[in-house]
């Protein structure tokens, strides 16, 4: 038996005469920027989020930076961001002209905590980004509690936290605004890049949409008062997310039985599972585990036919576009990227399928508890 890391192919069996109708019916009303399945796909996003508004960009890096943007953020300014994440979550930053001041995060769940946050505010500090790394939301309480004590803004980079849960409060209602990608390997994914940030602040809702679409003002075609940019949404995108939004809540409960299968067998092993706090209903974006030999286990599953990933081996400080950022001590950080390996993570993985991942996870990963 062969387990892919992914199978998006799989994921969309059923699905096709709905996206073939989606596609056409854009297609007749050349909907293609903007128009009706954007708004649409808009506010059934915003509902979802419990949010009062969302605006499609072109992807979520640029949801990150439309963020920082609207929020003021820019050259001068440094903003907190854990250094094991996508280098989106720091590229953006650096696009605005800001500097990412990289923070270390809490051994047990490789999330930021308010403690390793509040070592990295500065007189400069400007904004903290959240990552709500691997689909599990970190302790919100605090980190809202710690950014309002600062009055500093947070944003959630909620790219791998569709639907969510921290407290019953959905992932993207938390901070002063919230950006999700579309990629399509993410929780909801569209057949290319696309992305939203989701507010419940009116005014820069309206900011951000302005920046997004080349600077314009919300009612004059001609006149662009502030520099923007272009990333919107594109209507074929939405009209695919529109369909496949309908099964994001069935797909996340697929991953959560996945997990917790992965969770029950690595109980008592070498292999360590990643936590969630007491609260959190995670999105089971990636299966992330922590092993000691974590190369030598991926071969081994390699060569018994499981597929795995690793997010991520380099964390952003070590990339060399961040190499002078600003840190504090990055031990947890720099110690995660060398022992995690993601396992196959898909909603519908069959139990034979992980059946499979368990036996020879277990059985490759050797040795007593860990
Ligand atoms: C995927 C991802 C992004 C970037 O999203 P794109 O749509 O690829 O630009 C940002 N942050 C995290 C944590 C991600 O996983």
């Amino acid at each position: 038996m062969r387990v892919p890391f992914y199978d998006l192919a799989g994921l969309h069996d059923g699905l096709g005469p709905a996206l073939d109708d989606a596609w056409r019916s854009v297609t007749e009303q050349t909907a293609f920027v903007g128009g009706s399945y954007v708004s649409t796909f808009e506010r059934r996003w915003a509902d979802y989020c419990d949010a009062q508004f969302t605006l499609g960009v072109g992807n979520g890096t640029d949801a990150i930076e439309i963020a920082l943007r609207g929020l003021g953020v820019g050259p001068g300014d440094e903003v907190i961001v854990q250094s094991n994440t996508f280098v989106a979550t720091a590229e953006a930053v650096a696009s605005v002209g800001a500097i990412p001041h990289f923070v270390d995060v809490d051994p047990d769940t490789l999330l930021l905590d308010a403690d390793s946050v509040a070592a990295g505010i500065t007189n400069r500090t400007a904004a903290i980004i959240v990552v709500h790394l691997y689909g599990h939301l970190p302790d919100m309480d605090s980190l809202i509690a710690l950014a309002d004590a600062h009055d500093l803004p947070v944003i959630e980079d909620a790219a791998q936290a569709h639907g969510a849960t921290y407290r019953g409060r959905k992932a993207g209602s938390f901070g002063a605004a919230a950006a999700f990608s579309f990629y399509p390997g993410k929780n909801l994914g569209a057949f290319g890049d696309a992305g939203a940030v989701v507010t419940d602040d009116g005014e820069l809702d309206a900011r951000m949409r302005s920046i997004a679409n080349h600077g314009r003002a919300a009612r004059s075609k001609y006149e662009h008062p502030t520099l923007g940019m272009n990333s919107r949404l594109d209507g074929l995108q939405a009209a695919v997310l529109n369909v496949k939004l309908d099964q994001l809540d069935s797909w996340n409960e697929g991953r959560r039985r996945v997990a917790r299968r992965y969770d029950d067998a690595v109980a008592g092993t070498a292999v360590r599972g990643t936590a969630t706090l007491p609260g959190v209903e995670s999105a089971h974006h990636l299966a992330v585990v922590r092993h000691p030999e974590r190369d030598r286990l991926r071969e081994d599953l390699a060569a018994r036919g499981v597929g795995t990933g690793l997010h991520y081996p380099v964390p952003c400080h070590l990339q060399a576009p961040f190499a002078e950022c600003p840190r504090t001590a990055l031990d947890v950080c720099e110690r995660a990227a060398t022992d995690l390996l993601s396992l196959p993570m898909f909603p519908h993985m069959t139990s034979a399928q992980v059946d499979h991942v368990v036996e020879h996870l277990v059985d490759a990963a050797g040795g007593g508890a860990g």
